[in-house]
């Protein structure tokens, strides 16, 4: 227990696994967290039950641990470090490995998905992330200064969603920021660490090590010491938890936010990219399931990373298409890509696994087989013409070398592990062939020994065996030892129903086919350690390539989709506008699809930051205006990903960043209310939005009281419309709203049709120009079940609502005849006064009185409101 003591001394934030023989066994609190949560048994050391534990078997600890790392434990593994037959005293232990829920590498990792180890570092004003995702060496880091720095940084750690975050210890940076303290509540792992591995002197030569460099200007960190530092600690935190120096680390990219089109992490979940909303909705309900179809682990993490990280370059994105619509159109010569890229395990996860010294030899030969796949892809890649297959050719190393290496050097079907040889393949070395000889002809020796005794003896069920044990035996039942059993036999052992001898001649085969065998796996497994290294040594060889693997997959996963679902390429104009004809939303179109439930009726788009740059869309509940809204999105999302879109036009000018306000994303777990958070979302999109932007606000002010609500969202449309310009699709059940076009130039009404018939409404799903006159929203209640007594309550009550309504209102057109608002019938008074007034005919006196009076009806009126 003193050992215990001193190893969970130096882990207090691990479970630690006691390894004790075949066991690893875990005491006290850990105990029973590990009995909890594995669901087994909880024992105890002593009679009074005291000393809590339990253990698992460790030649299964694996399948356990991931289960503890999946639910965000970090688990310090103490072993054995001497043989125990060899010592009389207690072995020696040590902590070997940390494992946490961000180093994980075990094979149930999703493969599409990447694992980040993430690190938050704040000196003053500028605030910094980095990430790794040990498992394939995806290394990156970003910095962001100003007074919104800490926000900032918030919103990217809380879209990165990383397994475990690295902090300086206690939790003082994680509460400075009301921001940064709810992204780090949605991440399960928080370790804390000493506030020296932050320190620059420390930090920095670390991860300049780790590169292999003397300056890290060359990733991009010139002028960026903080994020670099964020970085240094990641690399502290792999090298003392996994105690090797992941050799696969060895490059890291620095970026900034406005390289891409930016999209905080509001939308990345209200635009349901990579996760749906409501998981009864399945997990085909997101962009990310929509658009996979890459037929590798690289290029399906390469995807997700995408939707992420849209592209803003013009001539990146142009670049793109032109690689997609050359591959669409050959479908001979894309199938061929395609076919050699399925033959492609996870190259990255591979390398990392026999960097990280946990590879065995079936590791090995699966990445040599992914890799003899290489030559014919880059030859199938070669029949292209366009840019992008021209730079993916010229950049994708065949890597033959490597893979003949390993090839040649393994067995075809090797064993799981060294432990007992016959991993390493025939005239690769010749001591080892020769050994092996020895040990064969050994065994046929043994095979002849047998038949003689057996003949000698006159004992036919004689048998000449091995075990471990003992060694190698002859073994006569009881039934045959009156028999004549030869004076040179020695006893070696009894059993219930035979004798077991051993002779000085067995004993002479016995070493020498031993020692044959051991000598040979250890040269075995130095050869395989050599063969190790090797892969080793060109680690960023396979890195480059399998980063070209992964965009050949992506670009031909979309020229796929394109031909498969009939997208078309977009148009990139220079030009803040936002043109879609014949548009159709590429999850619900496929879901639809799946289920056999009729076809996603297409719709039109038209915006433009010089007029109309603001759409007005009301209509009743179900009528598709959601829909309407983030299908204008996710197509603009799509395009500058470099892929094709569903509609049968689009033209667009560059979206900086997507804004959305959508629903009601209630954060009572947060403090704070569904209002504040609506209110907070609007407020980021007023003060930050620029002409560039895409805005999409989805029933704005529905929160508060029907006034406040309407109120708040009049003069956000206002705003938007003389301050922002963005381009801007406002969805809306607050139909007096739509009067704003009559003043706003840049403002244009649209409405999802229905059609009234007398059994009810029917949902046609297209978009008109025009206000809508109705909310329909008592006939949606009928069709969702409602009891008819509340359907009929409630149209009475909106009758009467309608005419004391009237009665207020002194004008009613034809296209608004349920303007029960506020804002009209005061207007509408001041008009009628102006209207009747001569101006020429009124004294000085009388046009102040006048003026006063308009004043104060306007004050009354509003008064009352
Ligand atoms: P609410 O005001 O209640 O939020 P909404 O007007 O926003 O409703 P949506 O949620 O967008 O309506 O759509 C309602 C349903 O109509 C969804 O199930 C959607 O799949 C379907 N739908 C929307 N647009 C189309 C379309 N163009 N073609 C076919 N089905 C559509």
């Amino acid at each position: 227990m003193r050992q215990y003591w001193a190893a969970k001394q130096q882990h207090p934030n691990a479970l630690l696994f006691f390894r004790m023989g075949d066991f690893y066994e875990l005491f006290y609190d850990d105990a029973k967290v590990a009995a909890r949560e594995l669901q087994i048994t909880l024992t105890a050391r002593d009679r009074e039950k005291t000393q809590p534990m339990c253990g698992v078997p460790y030649h299964a600890a694996e399948g356990y641990l991931t289960r503890l790392l999946r639910k965000g434990y970090r688990v310090a593994i103490c072993e054995q470090m001497e043989d125990p037959k060899l010592t009389k005293k207690i072995v020696r232990r040590e902590v070997t490995r940390v494992l946490s829920p961000g180093t994980a590498m075990d094979p149930a990792l999703g493969s599409s998905e990447n694992n980040y180890l993430a690190a938050l570092h704040v000196q003053g004003e500028t605030a910094a992330l980095a990430y790794l995702d040990l498992s394939t060496g995806d290394f990156r880091a970003t910095e962001f200064s100003g007074p919104n720095a800490l926000a900032q940084c918030a919103d990217e750690l809380a879209k990165l969603s990383p397994s475990e975050l690295l902090a300086p210890t206690a939790n003082a940076l994680l509460n400075t920021s009301r921001e940064i303290s709810a992204a780090c509540d949605q991440i399960r792992t928080k370790t804390p660490l000493e506030d020296w591995a932050f320190a620059k002197d420390y930090a920095l030569p670390l991860l300049e090590r780790q590169m292999g460099t003397t300056s890290l200007d060359g990733f991009g960190f010139s002028g960026h010491p903080v994020a670099a530092i964020a970085a240094g600690v990641i690399i502290h935190y792999v090298r003392q938890t996994q105690q090797t120096d992941a050799a696969h680390v060895d490059t890291i990219r620095y970026y900034e936010r406005n390289q891409h089109m930016h999209l905080d992490q509001v939308s990345v979940r209200n635009l349901e990219l990579l996760d749906p909303i409501f998981h009864e909705a399945g997990a085909d309900a997101t962009l990310c399931r929509a658009l996979d179809c890459q037929a590798t682990p690289m290029g399906k993490r390469l995807l997700r990373a995408s939707i992420l990280r849209p592209l803003v370059d013009a001539a990146a994105i142009e670049q793109r298409y032109e690689a997609v619509a050359e591959t669409k159109q050959d479908l001979i010569k894309r199938e061929q890509v395609r076919r050699s890229l399925s033959g492609i395990l996870d190259l990255e996860r591979l390398l990392a696994r026999i960097s990280l010294d946990s590879a065995g030899p079936r590791d090995l030969l699966a990445l040599a087989a992914s890799m003899q796949n290489l030559p014919q892809l880059k030859g199938n890649a070669a029949a292209f013409e366009s840019v992008f297959w021209k730079m993916a050719c010229e950049r994708l190393d065949p890597l033959e070398d490597l893979s003949s290496a390993i090839a040649t050097t393994l067995v075809a079907e090797p064993p799981l592990t060294l432990a007992d040889g016959g991993v390493i393949a025939i005239g690769i070395h010749a001591e080892l062939d020769e050994l092996r000889t020895i040990s064969h002809s050994g065994r046929s020796s043994i095979a002849a020994i047998e038949e003689r005794e057996r003949q000698r003896t006159g004992i036919s069920s004689l048998k000449v065996r091995f075990n471990s044990v003992f060694g190698y035996y002859i073994e006569i039942t009881k039934s045959n030892l009156g028999k004549n059993v030869p004076a040179d036999y020695e006893r070696k052992q009894t059993l219930v129903n035979a004798e077991r001898f051993t002779t000085p001649e067995l004993k002479e085969y016995e070493v020498k086919v031993l020692t044959a065998q051991e000598r040979s796996v250890e040269i075995e497994k130095r050869i395989f350690g050599e063969l190790r290294r090797n892969v080793i040594e060109h680690a960023g060889r396979i890195r480059k390539t399998s980063s070209v693997v992964a965009e050949i997959d992506l670009i031909s996963g979309f020229a796929h989709q394109a031909s498969l679902r009939n997208y078309s390429r977009p148009i990139l104009d220079a030009s803040p506008v936002l043109e879609i004809v014949g548009g159709r939303h590429p999850v619900i179109e496929q879901l639809m699809e799946n289920a056999g439930e009729g076809r996603f009726i297409p719709n039109d788009l038209y915006l433009d930051s010089a007029g109309p740059s603001l759409l007005l869309l009301t209509g009743p509940n179900m009528g598709g205006k959601s829909t309407y809204l983030r299908q204008a999105a996710l197509l603009a999302i799509m395009a500058q990903m470099g892929s094709f879109v569903p509609a049968d036009r689009m033209r667009y000018g560059v979206v900086d960043r997507v804004y959305t306000r959508i629903g009601a994303s209630d954060n009572v777990a947060r403090g704070r209310s569904t209002f504040m958070v609506e209110m907070m979302e609007t407020a980021t999109i007023l003060n930050t939005a620029t002409d560039r932007s895409l805005i999409l606000l989805d029933e704005m002010g529905r929160g508060t009281s029907t006034f406040d609500g309407l109120a708040l969202a009049w003069a956000t449309v206002e705003y938007l419309h003389a301050h922002v310009g963005a381009r801007t699709l406002f969805a809306t059940h607050y139909h007096e709203l739509t009067i704003l076009a009559e003043e706003l130039k840049k403002l244009k009404n649209l409405r999802v049709a229905v059609k009234e018939s007398p059994q009810g409404i029917v949902f046609l799903h297209s978009i008109e120009e025009g206000p809508a006159n109705k909310s329909y929203g008592i006939d949606v209640a009928r069709l969702a079940g409602l009891p008819s007594q509340v359907i009929q309550r409630a149209r009475q009550v909106l009758k009467q609502h309608e005419r004391s309504a009237r009665r207020d209102v002194a004008v009613e057109t034809e296209a608004a005849p349920m303007q029960m608002t506020m804002f009209t019938p005061i207007s509408q008074r001041v008009l009628d006064r102006l209207e009747e007034t001569d101006v020429n005919s009124l004294t000085p006196l009388q046009a102040l009185n006048l003026l006063e009076e308009l004043k104060t009806e306007i004050r009354g009126g509003s008064g009352k409101a």
